[in-house]
């Protein structure tokens, strides 16, 4: 029946052939191979569990923790005052969150002042889509002098929050645990370089803090190293997720001062992929080096109301300031002038440190990789274990569940989301451990159907050298995209050939092939396994079909193993074979009725309720020249809250240009009786055929923001200044050609001039401005209880606007 197929590692090939070595006849046996199925995954599964465990956060110490260790106790009175209650960049809240800060720092004894000025946007964010954006912003620096400085090392974290929550997390964490770092600094001996605590305002807005104080303030003129602590989310581990360029030298002091190290090579290349943007953006194009720190799992409440002190896991905190306080230690203590090196490093977590390695080895190792799985192809081949022509099909065979299990997680995610609607609008869901079981039973699910269709046919070892090989291959792939990555196929490549190799070359009737290939297997587990649980939390339920190719991945470099679990090749004829096979199909079978009742589990668990709002998107905006009102959401497919406010889409383009958006969901409001922002002239002189306007913008009311637009076919933009500062003139598509935002205005308005070559009579000028909370609007009716705000930059926001000729 069928083609008589050969073991990859193990056991007897059926029909003895030349060069092939003594038979492992033990293996053969059902129960000695179910028995070394048992110890080999036994095995792995220690390795995994051993793994993952290092990824747990540690326990929070109490207040009454020693003064010069870090303790979560001391640090979270801080939060419960910092998250108290929303603190926006210009409120009063966020005023008296400042003044705590200042106190606490004086309180250390530290020189402590408050930077106050107006500061461009970092970078080129989302927000620039309503024109050049800057903000007054804040930032509250204290110095911690050095006894022999060699240079200077900035501990940074933003105090403000977003206007929908407290940002408990986000980032009372890292403002507190700078707070509390600082405490555990002052006492005991003081360290040879200068700290210097920069809490930054207006990170929320546009990261204009950062910017103001990476670009103006006089404790950076000579740059240093920038630690930068955040949060998205309220629970898992602390990842440093991104360094500065040439990292080696950093990476070295974060893996050897770091007493829970986490991060790879890797988050770096993914973060970059993101939206996300931190204070560090501020600092990377400066003359500054440093890392980028946060935990981001429990994604479900970032930038929400939800985001309060008690959603806070004190473990993240712990080793926040635990890792914050023993690097800030070991840079206070090591001579700074030269901490960049030539290259970049590659790093990945294994229990008990961090692994690193220079980024040089890349290549090399990746071309090592595939040489190994050539060596092990051509070994295979003259063992007579498989011919080259099941060797090629083993290869092809193996993109086959490397496609299939990312595709299906991803159909399965757009399964879940039809039922539960409302999680289009969530990074992740509230529960999302059953949804990432579910997808990595789904993985499984198809390695094991993949394997059980195609072993017998192609022969364990040609499909075990096709699964290494696409890993080799994807190994040089990443060296050229992705060099921080390469490491995370290379080396379990690197490590299957040569367990196979070994696996080939030792006596077969002992136990050493088994231990050679579950060796190998184990090195993949280190590698991939802490990669598929970091993954999930950073690119969310929505994009699980990235850790189900990782786990496919892993599953590849295990073959060897998963094949104990299948009967030996050609070890059995007839009815024992057919019985034999069909228990092949058990893995397979499991795996998908895992996947199916893990998803049920989730879609019961993770349901909407008060505590687990489903999230909901709704802003006002008005004319109030013509006394126009709209509601307006970003939710694409508006969940049953919403649509009472809105029906179709409208572009809104035209009317409130501010809000930098096109096309949305709208619905017709009852005017509001709020004023519109001032827009006083205080100068206007025209000479060659220029016209200069000096004006001022004064928003009514408290404004979070305040925006102006020129429509550009009445003049053309020449020159802007803003509060005294130039500002770049890009031109904008559509009607108003030419715009600003400002963050955080003060009570006394704006001073912009514009220096315009007219094309019509009058200019014609668009002011906006926009506060938060819609409860106070006629036909705004409460949430329910299960109905909750979506974390982002515009929900709940009141937009009013006017046009004013000139
Ligand atoms: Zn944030």
């Amino acid at each position: 029946m069928g083609a008589p197929t050969t073991p990859a590692t193990t056991g007897t090939p059926s029909r003895p052939t030349r060069g092939v070595p003594p038979a492992n006849r033990a293996l053969t046996r059902p129960r000695r191979r179910l028995l070394a199925a048992a110890a080999a995954l036994v095995a792995l599964a220690a390795v995994g569990a051993g793994s993952l465990l290092d990824l747990r956060t540690p326990a929070p110490k109490p207040a009454d923790a020693p003064a010069g260790e870090f303790s979560a106790g001391r640090a979270y009175e801080d939060v419960q005052v910092i998250a108290a209650r929303t603190h926006v960049a210009g409120s009063p809240a966020n005023d008296q969150v400042r003044a705590h800060i200042e106190q606490q720092l004086r309180g250390l004894g530290l020189e402590t002042e408050v930077q106050d000025t107006v500061a461009p946007e970092a970078g080129q964010l989302s927000g620039a889509a309503g024109g050049a954006t800057m903000a007054r912003v804040r930032n509250v620096v204290a110095r911690l002098p050095g006894t022999a400085s060699t240079g200077r090392i900035f501990l940074v974290a933003h105090y403000d929050s977003v206007q929908t929550g407290p940002g408990g997390n986000d980032d009372a964490a890292g403002t507190s645990a700078i707070l509390e770092v600082a405490r555990a600094l002052t006492t005991g001996p003081r360290p040879r370089n200068d700290i210097v605590f920069v809490l930054t305002d207006a990170e929320e807005a546009c990261l204009c803090g950062a910017s103001a104080f990476a670009a103006s303030h006089p404790l950076a003129a000579d740059g240093g190293v920038v630690l930068n602590l955040e949060a998205r989310g309220s629970t898992g581990p602390v990842i440093m997720f991104e360094t500065s360029k040439n990292n080696a030298k950093l990476v070295d002091v974060f893996g050897r001062a770091a007493p829970h190290p986490v991060g790879t090579s890797f988050a770096v290349e993914i973060y970059r992929a993101l939206p996300n943007d931190t204070d560090f953006t501020a600092f990377l194009d400066q003359k500054f080096v440093g890392l980028n720190s946060a935990y981001i799992d429990g994604g479900a409440i970032y930038h929400t109301p939800l985001d309060t002190p008690a959603a806070m896991d004190r473990g993240s905190l712990q080793q926040h300031g635990d890792n914050a306080l023993g690097v800030a230690r070991e840079f206070g203590a090591v001579d700074l002038t030269d901490l960049r090196s030539g290259h970049d490093a590659t790093y990945f977590p294994v229990p008990g440190g961090l692994v690193r390695y220079p980024g040089w080895l890349t290549v090399p190792l990746a071309l090592l990789a595939v040489a190994a799985v050539v060596a092990l192809g051509w070994l295979t081949r003259r063992q007579g274990r498989a011919s080259t022509g099941r060797l090629a099909a083993g290869f092809g065979l193996a993109l086959v569940p490397i496609v299939a299990a990312p595709v299906a997680a991803q159909l399965l995610w757009l399964a879940i989301t039809t039922i539960r609607p409302g999680y289009a609008e969530l990074l992740d869901p509230y529960r999302p451990v059953w949804y990432r079981l579910a997808v990595l039973a789904l993985a499984a699910a198809i390695l094991f159907t993949w394997y059980a269709l195609t072993r017998r046919r192609i022969g364990p070892a040609a499909l075990a050298v096709g699964g290494l090989a696409w890993l080799a291959l994807l190994g040089v792939l990443l060296t050229v995209a992705v060099p921080g990555g390469a490491y995370l196929t290379t080396l379990p490549a690197l490590a299957g050939a040569l367990g196979g190799l070994v696996a080939l070359r030792t006596r077969q009737t002992g136990p050493w092939p088994v231990v050679a290939v579950t060796a190998a297997a184990a090195v993949g587990v280190l590698i991939l396994l802490p990669t598929v649980v970091l993954l999930f939390p950073a690119l969310g339920m929505g994009m699980g079909g990235v850790a189900a190719l990782v786990a496919v991945l892993l599953g590849l470099t295990a073959l060897p193993v998963v094949d104990l679990l299948h009967p030996q090749a050609g070890g059995q004829r007839g009815l024992l074979a057919l019985r034999a096979r069909r228990l092949g199909v058990l893995p397979a079978g499991a795996a998908a009725v895992a996947a199916v009742v893990l998803a049920g589990v989730g879609l019961a668990v993770d349901r909407f309720d008060a505590a687990h709002p489903a999230p909901t998107h709704l802003m006002y905006a008005m004319d109030a020249g013509t006394g126009q009102a709209r509601w307006l959401s970003h939710e694409s497919d508006p969940q049953p809250w919403t649509d009472g406010y809105v029906d179709g889409m409208a572009d809104v383009g035209d009317d409130f240009p501010g809000l930098g958006d096109g096309e949305l969901r709208a619905g017709p409001a009852q005017a509001a009786n709020l004023p519109a922002p001032k827009l006083d002239v205080l100068g206007d002189a025209t000479a060659g055929g220029e016209r200069t306007l000096r004006l001022r913008l004064t928003p009514q009311r408290a404004a979070r923001l305040a925006t102006l637009h020129v429509d550009t076919s009445t003049a053309t933009v020449l020159r802007a200044e803003v509060a005294g500062r130039s500002v770049p003139v890009e031109p904008r598509e559509g009607k108003w050609g030419f715009g600003l935002v400002f963050h955080a205005p003060p009570a006394e308005g704006i001073e912009v001039t514009l220096t315009v070559r007219p094309t019509a009579a009058q200019v014609a000028l668009r002011a906006m401005d926009a506060s938060d909370g819609l409860e106070a609007l006629p036909g705004f009716q409460a949430r329910p209880p299960a109905v909750g705000v979506v974390g982002s930059h515009s929900s709940e926001m009141l937009a009013v606007a006017r046009t004013y000729p000139i």
